[in-house]
């Protein structure tokens, strides 16, 4: 089976003392499943550093990254900038990303750039809630998949993340179920067009995701880890969501 990955995203949230606070009660602890967690950009450098200091077991992610390597993009983060400051990972494509105008062609070429660059895409894909009642899901998500991956040869390195935006900070997750079958989806998208090997390829769920759920993901076939939103602020809440996965 796939190593599970769970990871924090905490968005616009946190300060220098509540991260203090989440590195002191994340405790020393280490997880069968891969952790990342994910602090807006100014927090990167710090978050690096406690975490080494204090030996935690998460690796640094960010949350966007633009897709040139350099140059006049003010207010923007490269993706060597990223891997300068400890980051492993990076988010991409993010629904609340989208939603202020992010197409899938920028997609496209961010995921690209942080490839090249050394980074893990965490890429991801869901449709609003208006697309699924109009049975639109699929299409949705497999052209949002095969935009953003077009023409890679080479996806081993590659996070998918399913999102359904109905479902993000709306209390109203998706059930297990129904999260499984557009998993499975998305694999068998990525099996047809990528070859076996997409079968290793970790699939996460994403939409208010928290403790009391976390264990009936864990239990579905094709739901490979978690990417968790609110729940993911607090160590304790986290580390139970981890811990699903373990
Ligand atoms: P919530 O867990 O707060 O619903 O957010 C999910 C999300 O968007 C993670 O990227």
């Amino acid at each position: 089976r796939i190593k599970p990955v769970v990871v924090a995203n905490w968005k616009m949230n946190m300060t220098l003392a509540s991260i203090s606070k989440f590195v002191d009660d994340f405790g020393t602890e280490s997880f069968s499943a891969e952790v990342v967690v994910c602090p807006p950009s100014p927090y990167l450098y710090i978050l690096d550093a406690l975490k080494k200091q204090q030996n935690r077991s998460f690796t640094l992610g960010a949350q966007n990254v633009h897709a040139e390597k350099s140059g006049a993009y003010t207010g923007d983060v490269s993706a060597d900038q990223l891997l300068d400051v400890g980051c492993h990972y990076v988010i991409i494509g993010h629904s609340e990303r989208r939603a202020i105008g992010e197409s899938n062609e920028f997609i496209h070429q961010k995921v690209r750039q942080s490839l090249e660059t050394g980074l893990i895409p965490i890429l991801c894909v869901g449709e609003t809630e208006e697309e699924r009642k109009q049975g639109k899901t699929n299409s949705v998500v497999e052209k949002q998949v095969l935009t953003a991956l077009l023409n890679m040869n080479d996806i081993s390195k590659v996070i998918i993340a399913y999102e359904p935006v109905w479902a993000i900070g709306t209390g109203q997750s998706a059930v297990p179920e129904q999260a499984q079958e557009v998993h499975q989806f998305i694999r068998s998208v990525l099996i047809k067009h990528f070859g076996i090997l997409a079968n290793q390829l970790p699939i996460l769920y994403g939409g208010s995701a928290k403790p009391d759920n976390a264990k009936d993901y864990s239990a579905m076939n094709d739901i490979d880890g978690l990417l968790v939103g609110g729940a993911s602020l607090k160590a304790d809440d986290f580390k139970k969501i981890i811990s699903a996965f373990c």
